[in-house]
């Protein structure tokens, strides 16, 4: 006979807004993935699901219609403790009078095939456990009364000390890294956490605690993909920003006119303090935007005179340097230069290389596109040069 508790009665602190195990991967919740991977299993007797209490209904609502159908009344939601340890705990108990035959239950002792039972523990945010690790860890645990799925490190792991010294240096090899699930007979985790609640024994998960109680703890092979929701990011989601920049500048004669640092054959070039190349402007502008960083202002005030002819190429990588560092990259980008002349048309695709050039990114990524203002407003009766862009970000 199998059991399982699924946990997902923490608070998601450290997420960034919402509940992890609400969220959807893909059409479905984590919560519902990381139920579902048990429901393959033939001796699934009974899961407890535990989450905060005001959200049990929300919960309910995002295990998905195959997961109710095989499950029927084979599960209940209940809510959590304060820490993780007592949500295990009353989930063990909710399973153990579920699973009680009515004349034995206040008796003390568990029925004897309860008591021998295998218990699953699993973290609501793993959705991408596989059914055969399950499988796996029951399996060990039937054998050894207890055991955990464990991953090397990739990192080499440090003891440290809170004053920021490193106190010792564990070998790599001897250290691993524990998932869950993590399988125990019934009788004997549910006696621990009895005792660990009435002695208030901290403990970071069920296999210290069964150390601690009851006895060695085995191991099984682990799976890399079995990774822990805690930030946004483990989602796999990425994040997308769109950013729009804008910018204008008078045409005068005696000047370069440059758009995306390719020159431009003209009589009339860009009046500016720096050298004036309208297109990335706006490509700054949108950068920033986009990355919440300010604008071309701000990093560039056109009072500080080291920005005098200052090539906006390098000013362009410059900000792009910030959009990286802020962990950002570029989507795609397009931009619509309005000059009345000359035509731009032959010179659009030099533009749109040398853009893609400056930003790092393939070209096929970045569009140029040409307009007049049709005699009309300063573009218009070639007075002025305009340019804007739009930039998605991803991270
Ligand atoms: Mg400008």
């Amino acid at each position: 006979m199998l059991l399982v508790v699924v946990t997902a009665a923490g608070r998601s602190e450290r997420f960034g807004g919402g509940k992890k195990e609400l969220e959807l991967i893909e059409g479905r919740s984590v919560l519902d993935r990381a139920v579902s991977l048990f429901l393959g299993l033939p001796d699934l007797a009974y899961l407890v699901i535990t989450g905060p209490r005001d959200q049990l209904g929300a919960m309910l609502g995002k295990l998905g219609p195959a997961t109710h159908a095989a499950l029927g009344s084979r599960f209940s939601i209940i809510p959590g403790g304060p820490s993780r340890r007592d949500s295990v705990r009353l989930g063990l108990e909710a399973a153990a009078r579920a699973l009680s035959p009515p004349e034995s239950r206040g008796k003390g002792g568990l029925p004897e095939k309860l008591d021998n039972a295998i218990v699953l523990v699993h973290d609501g945010a793993r959705p991408w456990a596989s059914t055969e690790l399950a499988a796996r860890v029951a399996s060990a645990a039937a054998e050894k009364g207890a055991a955990v799925p464990l991953v090397p490190l990739s990192d080499t792991p440090k003891s440290i000390s809170p004053d920021g010294l490193i106190t010792a240096h564990p070998k790599r090899s001897t250290l691993a890294a524990a998932q869950t699930p993590q399988g125990f007979r019934f009788g004997g985790l549910l006696d621990a956490h009895r005792r660990a609640a009435a002695e208030n024994y901290e403990c970071t998960d069920d296999a210290e605690l069964w150390a601690h109680y009851i006895g060695p703890v085995s191991w099984v092979e682990g799976e890399a993909m079995n990774r822990k929701i805690t930030y946004r990011s483990d989602l796999g989601n990425p994040e997308i920003r769109v950013g729009q920049g804008w910018d204008l500048h008078r045409l005068v004669s005696g000047r370069r006119l440059l758009l995306g640092g390719v020159e431009i054959p003209s009589e009339l070039g860009e009046e500016a303090h720096s050298d004036g190349d309208v297109l990335l402007h706006a490509v700054i502008d949108a950068l920033l935007g986009a990355a919440s960083l300010g604008d071309i202002g701000t990093h560039f005030p056109p009072e500080d005179s080291s920005w005098k002819d200052a090539d906006s190429r390098s000013l362009t990588k410059t900000v792009l340097g910030l959009v990286h560092a802020a962990g950002w990259s570029i989507v795609n980008i397009d931009c619509t230069v309005t000059l009345e002349a000359p035509k731009l048309g032959p010179l659009k695709e030099a533009v749109r290389r040398s853009l893609a050039s400056v930003l790092g990114i393939d070209a096929d990524t970045v569009s140029v596109k040409a307009k007049t203002s049709e005699g009309v407003n300063a573009a218009g009766e070639l007075r002025a040069i305009e340019a804007s862009a739009v930039v998605l970000l991803r991270r």
